[in-house]
């Protein structure tokens, strides 16, 4: 192979990078560091021709292939065993229209580099709650965060998306261009080819009144059965994310508190600022909080605001589900398991997916569950090693105790490689029509290294 590998270098923009090389370690160095695999080449890509031609490379040479965006996939998606890595991670490229509200974004880039550029703007993508999460899986998954419920999922705001196929063809994917194709890529993963470059629209939004408030574990039950009955009604100017965790052990926390698990609920307000104080009384007064850090903060903070309490290298092992209803038996068995954390940074979330969101139907993205109220993440994380069956341990038991109360189905970006068997459920009414559009545009299932959609038969 190492005539072909010269070759290869002779005809790319970017990169090959090699075991023996210097850079092989950091690059196959991902977010999670359970996962340790060994790829047999990185092609460190510039644009898209040099995506096609990794593809027919590795098509000549019978190389398994892997898509490497923001690196972030909890499973290790990203890379591949003894094969190669489309590592699009140097393809940086923003381009904002500000006049037209759109931003024509390349995949290597982080949710903090989108939110950097878009907020010179005054303008935002609906993102994830991490800004170190790369802006590509996320948005081939749906995409949830801070702005769900007044914006709707990331792919909502997806207008197109250029694609290098299977075949190594490269082609415009939106409304009037293939189609079938776009649909597809809203919510089926890098299950249809390698997108490389983005096209959201914009929304007008700047700061916002957000931040995390805690209460006593003891207060668990009320706060599920408060925060539950609240959130239904509210305007879709109102967002929070309920979390189990402990207090970290540091600065700004008050010393007191440190170490001791809580309850949370991580809130974004949009709405007018006259209104503050009437949509936040009855939360302060539900039981005033033990530490309320809510306040007025731009989108880009709010959106890292939790970076340096999950910086890349920790051990992490999720588990997720969708859930409707939290019902007594329901927010019984997450208090067992919340208020048992196994970890200082193991923690769980749920994320509302309703309001704007659910004014999509079933059938317009491939997302297909706009009818649930939140995605359950289940996350166990450590800084050591040794405690990777702990938390692998906790999450599946957590997972299994409250399974019987799901909607069904599970969030495909927040899944392990042991969850595979669900992603028909996860696809729902959608998957029969995921396998078709499959099979026409990925016939031998080439892209198979991510939440996989079988081609149909
Ligand atoms: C700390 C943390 C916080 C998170 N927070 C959120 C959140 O708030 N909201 C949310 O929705 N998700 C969240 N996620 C999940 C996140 O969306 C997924 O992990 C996602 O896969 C990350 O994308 P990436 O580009 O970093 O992934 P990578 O690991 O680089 O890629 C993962 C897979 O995505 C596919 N892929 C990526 N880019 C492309 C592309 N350009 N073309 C084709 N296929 C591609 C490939 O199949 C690839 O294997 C979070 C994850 C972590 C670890």
């Amino acid at each position: 192979m190492d005539i072909e590998i010269k070759k290869l270098r002779g005809q790319l923009q970017g990169r090959i990078i090699l075991p023996n090389d210097s850079e092989y370690k950091a690059s196959k160095t991902i977010y999670n560091a359970m996962i340790d695999k060994k790829p047999a080449l990185f092609v460190k890509c510039k644009n898209k021709h040099d995506v096609a031609k990794a593809i027919h490379f590795a098509k000549d040479n019978g190389l398994e292939v892997s898509v490497k965006a923001g690196g972030h996939n909890g499973a290790g998606l990203a890379l591949v065993e003894n094969g190669l890595v489309i590592d699009l991670s140097e393809m940086k490229s923003i381009k904002i229209n500000p006049d037209e509200r759109t931003a024509i974004v390349e995949p290597g880039n982080t949710l903090a580099d989108v939110d950097k550029a878009t907020h010179e703007h005054g303008l935002a993508v609906p993102v994830g709650v991490n800004g170190n999460t790369g802006i590509s899986g996320l948005t081939l998954g749906g995409g949830l965060g801070f702005l769900t419920r007044k914006a709707g999922l990331t792919i909502d705001h997806l207008k197109a998306a250029e694609v290098v196929l299977a075949s190594g063809d490269i082609v415009m994917a939106n409304e009037n261009s293939n189609p079938d194709l776009y649909w597809a890529l809203r919510g089926g993963g890098g299950n249809f080819g390698v997108v490389v470059s983005f096209t959201y629209s914009l929304i007008a939004i700047k700061n916002v009144y957000a931040g995390p408030m805690f209460w006593p574990i003891e207060k668990a039950k009320d706060l599920m059965r408060f925060y539950d009955r609240y959130t239904k009604d509210a305007s879709n100017d109102l967002y929070g994310f309920f979390a189990f965790l402990n207090v970290p052990d540091t600065e700004p926390f008050p010393e007191h508190l440190r170490k001791k698990n809580v309850c949370a609920i991580i809130w974004c307000y949009t709405g007018a600022k006259e209104k503050i104080e009437e949509v936040f009384e009855p939360i302060r007064q539900f039981g005033p909080p033990i530490l309320d850090f809510v306040s007025d903060i731009a989108i880009p903070a709010l959106n890292s605001m939790f970076d340096w309490l999950y910086p890349p290298g920790l051990q992490w092992y999720w588990k997720g589900h969708y859930l409707n209803e939290l019902t007594d038996v329901c927010i019984d068995e997450n208090i067992n398991y919340g208020s048992n954390l196994p970890t200082p940074r193991s923690t769980m979330h749920l994320y509302p997916v309703d309001g704007k969101a659910h004014e999509v139907g079933q059938q317009e993205t491939a997302w297909a569950h706009r009818d649930i109220r939140w995605v359950q993440a289940i996350i166990g994380v450590s800084d050591d090693p040794n405690k990777a069956d702990l938390i692998r341990n906790w999450s599946k038991a957590y997972y299994d105790a409250v399974i019987p109360y799901s909607s069904g189905g599970g969030y495909v970006n927040f899944t392990m490689q042991d969850d595979e068997a669900r992603v028909k459920e996860s696809y729902g009414v959608n998957f029969e029509r995921l396998r078709s559009l499959k099979k026409k545009y990925d016939p031998e299932n080439f892209f198979r290294l991510n939440q996989n959609i079988k081609p149909a038969d």
